[in-house]
């Protein structure tokens, strides 16, 4: 299968007053995963909805392999979409339920059912046919969700929180499983969420979008080294904002002078961004900087650490949280150069 070129251009939605889409541009392309990423309300659910048909822009077009289809009914779209809720039929068994979309099409019992069972069983769950939604998991349902999404055999794939109603071990393993199917199929799907740690491990590239256009969209690495803007800094990931000062082309800052990438911005007063794996702490009874809090996560510990007026979070071998207690005193170098530096917006935070 060739998963569909998908091109939102200009889309533009209003609700009462409200833009929920404020001129939004995207290209999807053929066999792609792409996460729509945004805090809640930037509009990603209503950009899906407009991909699909169960809402009409007020503006802009939608292209599928270079077709406008932004007038096309839902119905007569090529698309499968899956939902937060399972949104499974419950009087209808497992088998019905994914067979359903074929017997709208009329398409013959003994052929459905042989369909049916195909997917059960590319979902890894060949045996339930028989069985009713109530007697599923939650990860089980969805499941059978993706599986009647994928019934028809759409050239694209929507996905609207499909993981959030799950739990957080079996949201992993139906990232991977999502995932795996998508290129074994290659189909080109849109996934929206808010998690960003789900669109960073599962999308080819990740748009995050802000009051219904769009800030970045690159692949994940790139959206975390690399961030266009410090919303995009701030949202993905763990982020320290601290006061700095340009220096010449580098930048002064928790006193050390850093190389900086990119523009700097016109003002002497700047706000650097910098990650809490770029820093490193030193047991030092002489220093200034005083741990504050310690939280323990495994491989990692993350420490938050007083020094004057601000707040520094730094990740730590886990190990290290034993030695780095809260009430230590340390040290602080930072041992990457900074992902941005903006012009100073007069407040500092770890966020
Ligand atoms: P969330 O993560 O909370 O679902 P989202 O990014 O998916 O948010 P949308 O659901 O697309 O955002 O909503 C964008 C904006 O449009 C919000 O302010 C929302 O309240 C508004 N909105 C969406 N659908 C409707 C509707 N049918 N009627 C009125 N307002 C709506």
């Amino acid at each position: 299968m060739n998963g569909a070129k998908v091109e939102l251009r200009g889309l533009r939605r209003n609700f009462s007053g409200t833009a929920a889409l404020d001129g939004l541009d995207l290209t999807i392309e053929s066999g792609e995963l792409i996460a729509l990423l945004g805090p809640s309300g930037c509009g990603k659910t209503t950009a899906l909805r407009c991909v699909a048909g169960f809402e009409q822009p007020d503006e802009g077009t939608v292209l599928v392999d270079g077709k406008d289809i932004t007038r096309v009914p839902a119905n007569k779209r090529d698309a499968g979409m899956v939902f937060q809720s399972y949104s499974l039929f419950p009087n209808l068994n497992i088998r019905d339920n994914v067979a359903f979309g074929l017997r709208v099409r009329k398409v013959p019992a003994a052929k459905r059912h042989a369909r049916a069972q195909e997917l059960l069983e590319l979902i890894g769950l060949p045996h339930i046919g028989g069985r009713f939604p109530h007697q599923l998991s939650g990860g089980q349902q969805q499941r059978v969700a993706l599986a009647r999404a994928l019934a028809l055999e759409p050239r694209v794939l929507l996905l609207d929180e499909p993981l959030s109603a799950l739990d957080a071990k079996v949201r992993v393993s139906l990232r991977e499983e999502i995932r795996r199917l998508q290129l074994s199929l290659g189909i080109t799907t849109i996934f929206v969420t808010h998690d960003q740690e789900e669109a960073l491990s599962m999308a080819d590239r990740v748009a995050v979008l802000r009051a219904g256009r769009l800030e970045q969209v690159a692949d994940p690495a790139t959206l975390y080294d690399r961030p266009a803007t410090p919303f995009v800094a701030e949202f993905v990931g763990t982020m320290n904002r601290v006061p700095g000062r340009i220096d010449g082309n580098q930048v002064a800052v928790l006193g050390q002078t850093l190389p900086v990438d990119g523009d700097l911005p016109g003002t002497p007063d700047v706000d650097v961004l910098i990650r809490p794996e770029a820093v490193r702490l030193t047991p030092d009874a002489e220093a200034e900087g005083m741990v504050l809090v310690s939280s323990f996560r495994g491989s990692t510990a993350q420490l938050r650490v007083q020094l004057g007026d601000i707040e520094v979070l730094a990740d730590v071998p886990g190990h290290d949280s034993v030695r780095l207690a809260p009430g230590t005193r340390v040290r602080i170098e930072l041992v990457e150069r900074p992902v941005l530096v903006s012009a100073s917006s007069g407040a500092t935070a770890a966020s």
